[in-house]
């Protein structure tokens, strides 16, 4: 393969996204002239209309491929060539690569919870896991439960219906674990039965702050994963934490599904170490800056 590559990332309200950072640098290490450009479709005025249009410019100008955010995670699928068996599974796709004039999806928001999860809390049960917000984050955990082996996943969402839909979607891939659907009320029984939570709303972001629901219903046995993760860590980590429970941040999944799709992109294994302590690095910078904001 050619050393010099460009790839990017389409979705909304992308403009300070940590993810080009991650992969130039990543590919530097590699020895790579690896450049990474944001689209943000707000940025160029334009909606996922223009979707087809913008995939099928940057195959033109020779992109190497695209990573897919929101809101276009699931609409891209129509323009593409083929699929991943995942992604198509999953229904939506954050990663499309340019190979022999076709476009293929793939998805590494799965992938990338699933490695975080089985390298940082490794050896924990996974017979009952809650997972708290039924929206895209939280539909790659429940996938990624599922293929690591869950007996039950409850899915729990302030909106009813979408933890329903995205019941009846997993529950149709997957024979050997039994999806549940519950509402936030319903947690302290919930929770009294299960063996850890995964937090997937949007409680906790530095824009969000707060939690989801009551620390108080945690356990020292019981796992918490996050899936917020700017800031790094968030006061459910900190208050999981406080009560003994073991704990995964988000920047986890952010990290590998970062790193998998870099190898999808080059062909390359991804240093996830290297790629993780820069993430944090730009996380901190992130964080002291918007302190030194606020007390000027
Ligand atoms: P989304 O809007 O698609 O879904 C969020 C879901 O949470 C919705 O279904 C909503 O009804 C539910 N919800 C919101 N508040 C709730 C509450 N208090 N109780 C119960 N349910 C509630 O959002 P998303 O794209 O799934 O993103 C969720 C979070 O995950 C965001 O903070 C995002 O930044 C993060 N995220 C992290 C990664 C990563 O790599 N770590 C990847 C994707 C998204």
């Amino acid at each position: 393969m050619d050393d010099s590559l460009i790839c990017g990332l389409i979705g909304t309200g992308i403009g300070r996204s940590l993810t080009p950072a991650m992969h130039e640098r990543e590919g530097a290490a590699h020895g790579l002239r690896y450049v990474y450009r944001i689209v943000d479709l707000d940025a160029v005025a334009a909606t996922v209309n223009d979707l087809a249009r913008l995939v099928d410019t940057a195959a033109d100008l020779g992109f190497r491929g695209l990573n897919i955010t929101h809101p276009c995670k699931q609409i891209v699928i129509e323009h593409l060539d083929e699929l991943s068996d995942d992604a198509a599974s999953l229904g939506a796709v954050n990663t499309i690569l340019f190979d022999g004039g076709r476009k293929i999806g793939h998805n590494t928001d799965w992938s990338g919870f699933g490695r975080s999860f089985q390298l940082g809390l490794a050896g924990v049960s996974i017979d009952h896991a809650v997972l708290l917000g039924a929206g895209g984050a939280g539909a790659a955990v429940a996938y990624a439960l599922a293929k690591a082996g869950a007996g039950q996943v409850t899915v729990v969402d302030a909106d009813e219906v979408r933890a329903r839909s995205l019941l009846s979607s997993m529950q149709s891939v997957f024979v050997g674990t039994t999806f549940v659907s519950a509402v936030p009320s319903d947690l302290p029984r919930v929770l009294s039965d299960a063996d850890g939570i995964v937090h997937a709303t949007p409680v906790g972001m530095a824009a969000h702050p707060g939690i989801a629901f009551d620390p108080a219903l945690l356990r020292a046995d019981h796992w918490v994963a996050e899936v917020v993760y700017r800031p790094a860590e968030t006061e459910l980590l900190v208050a999981a934490a406080a009560r003994g429970c073991r704990t995964l941040a988000g920047t986890g999944m952010a990290v590998h599904q970062a790193a998998d799709a870099f190898q999808i992109f080059t062909g390359r294994p991804a240093d996830a170490d290297r790629m993780s302590a820069h993430m944090r690095e730009l996380i901190s910078l992130e964080e002291a800056s918007a302190l030194a904001g606020v007390s000027s």
